[in-house]
């Protein structure tokens, strides 16, 4: 961990890791790196999917070929806001 002038957010870190736990405190900084998004049939319109994105890379709605459990077959899987 860096240490950056004047800011208290390493303590911070540090104090909230070993309160809650290393591996918690990991997954909790991927959370907010990455949003968890859902991802919705286009033609059932059931949510069979969440997946992450990266907010840096990623933009616009996400869409992605998906097997649909209910429809039996792949089709058009679109972000939805959960
Ligand atoms: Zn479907």
């Amino acid at each position: 961990m860096r240490r950056s002038k004047g800011k208290t957010f390493p303590q911070i870190c540090h104090g909230k890791a070993a309160f809650i736990g290393k591996k918690e405190f990991f997954k909790e900084i991927l959370t907010m790196a990455r949003e968890i998004i859902t991802l919705a049939c286009t033609e059932c319109g059931r949510r069979n999917y969440t997946t992450k994105k990266d907010r840096k890379k990623t933009t616009g709605r996400l869409e992605r070929s998906k097997y649909c459990p209910f429809d039996r077959k792949h089709t058009l899987h679109r972000e939805t806001r959960s």
